[in-house]
C-alpha cells in the first residue's frame, strides 16, 4: 500500500495492486484515499521549515499518543492535494473507501465461524489495536530518536531508522532512508537493514510479476540531502539480487 499506491515505487498487475491495497486497508487506519491524503499532508508538512507538532510527532510521547490515536488536526488553510484520477475514479477504490471499516467482516465472519468469539477478538480487535498502536509508536520514534544516515536540510523534522523495529515493521521502520529516498521501493538500503517488504518485492520481480522497481540511484538527485553517517564506505549496499525461491518456482521454464 505505502510503497505502491502512495509512492508508486514499482509496478504490478492490477489484481495484485488491489490485493495489496485491500490488505493495507485491513490494518484499520483508513480507506485507501484517506490514507493517501493523511500521508501526503504529513509528507508535505515535514518538508517545510516549520510544521505543527501534530504532523511531526513533536510533543512528548503521552500527548502525541493521545493526539495521533484520538484526535484530528483541522487546518484553517489546508494545502490541496489531488489524488490521481487513476485512483480517485477507480470503482474498486471508491467502494473500499466507502466501506473500509466493513471490510473487516471479510475476515471477521470466517474467524467467528472457525473459532468463535476468542478468534474474532484476537483476529480482529486485538490485531487492529496492535497494528494501529504499533504504527503510531514506530512513527513517534521514527521522528524523534534513532540512527540517521542522511539529513534532509531545511526540513522541519528528520526521519530516524528504528533498528529494533526494522524486521517487525516489514522494513517500514527504516524511516531515515524513507525521508531521504521517498520514491524508493527498497527501504533497508544496506545489508544490515532487514527489509522483508523488499524481499517480497524482489522475489516477485524475479518471478516477473513486479516491474519497474525504483531504487535510490534512479531517483532525481536531491541537493538538500547530505550524508550524516561517516561509515558509509564500510557498509554493504543492498542491490536487487537473484531469489532462490523464485528460481525454484521457475525451474521448469
Ligand atoms: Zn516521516
Ligand atoms: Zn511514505
Amino acid at each position: 500500500m505505502h510503497r505502491l499506491l502512495i509512492h508508486r515505487s514499482y509496478e504490478c498487475p492490477k489484481w495484485m495492486e488491489y490485493l495489496f491495497v485491500w490488505l493495507g486497508v485491513l490494518v484499520g487506519m483508513a480507506g485507501p484515499i484517506g490514507m493517501m491524503l493523511q500521508h501526503d499532508l504529513r509528507d508535505w508538512a515535514q518538508r517545510q521549515s516549520k510544521c505543527h507538532d501534530y504532523l511531526l510527532h513533536g510533543s512528548g510521547i503521552i500527548k502525541d499518543g493521545w493526539w495521533q490515536l484520538n484526535c484530528d488536526l483541522t487546518l484553517k488553510h489546508p494545502p490541496e492535494f489531488t489524488i490521481e484520477s487513476e485512483v480517485a475514479s477507480d470503482k474498486f477504490y471508491q467502494f473500499i473507501e466507502k466501506t473500509w471499516m466493513w471490510q473487516q467482516l471479510v475476515v471477521a465472519v470466517p474467524l467467528y465461524w472457525l473459532g468463535g468469539l476468542s478468534w474474532l477478538v484476537w483476529g480482529v480487535s486485538v490485531r487492529i489495536v496492535i497494528s494501529v498502536g504499533g504504527h503510531w509508536l514506530i512513527g513517534y520514534f521514527a521522528h524523534n530518536k534513532g540512527e540517521r544516515t542522511w539529513k534532509v536540510e531545511g526540513a522541519a523534522v528528520q526521519g530516524h531508522n528504528i533498528r529494533i523495529a526494522g524486521f517487525l515493521s516489514m522494513g517500514e521502520a527504516w524511516h531515515n532512508n524513507h525521508h531521504a529516498y521517498p520514491g524508493s521501493a527498497m527501504l533497508g538500503l544496506y545489508k544490515d537493514e532487514p527489509d522483508p517488504g523488499w524481499w517480497v518485492l524482489n522475489a516477485l520481480r524475479n518471478l516477473g510479476v513486479v516491474k519497474n522497481i525504483r531504487l535510490p540511484k534512479q531517483l532525481p538527485v536531491r541537493s538538500e540531502l547530505v550524508a550524516e553517517a561517516g561509515n558509509l564506505d564500510h557498509r554493504v549496499e543492498r542491490v536487487p539480487e537473484d531469489c532462490e525461491i523464485a528460481k525454484f518456482i521457475m525451474r521448469d521454464n
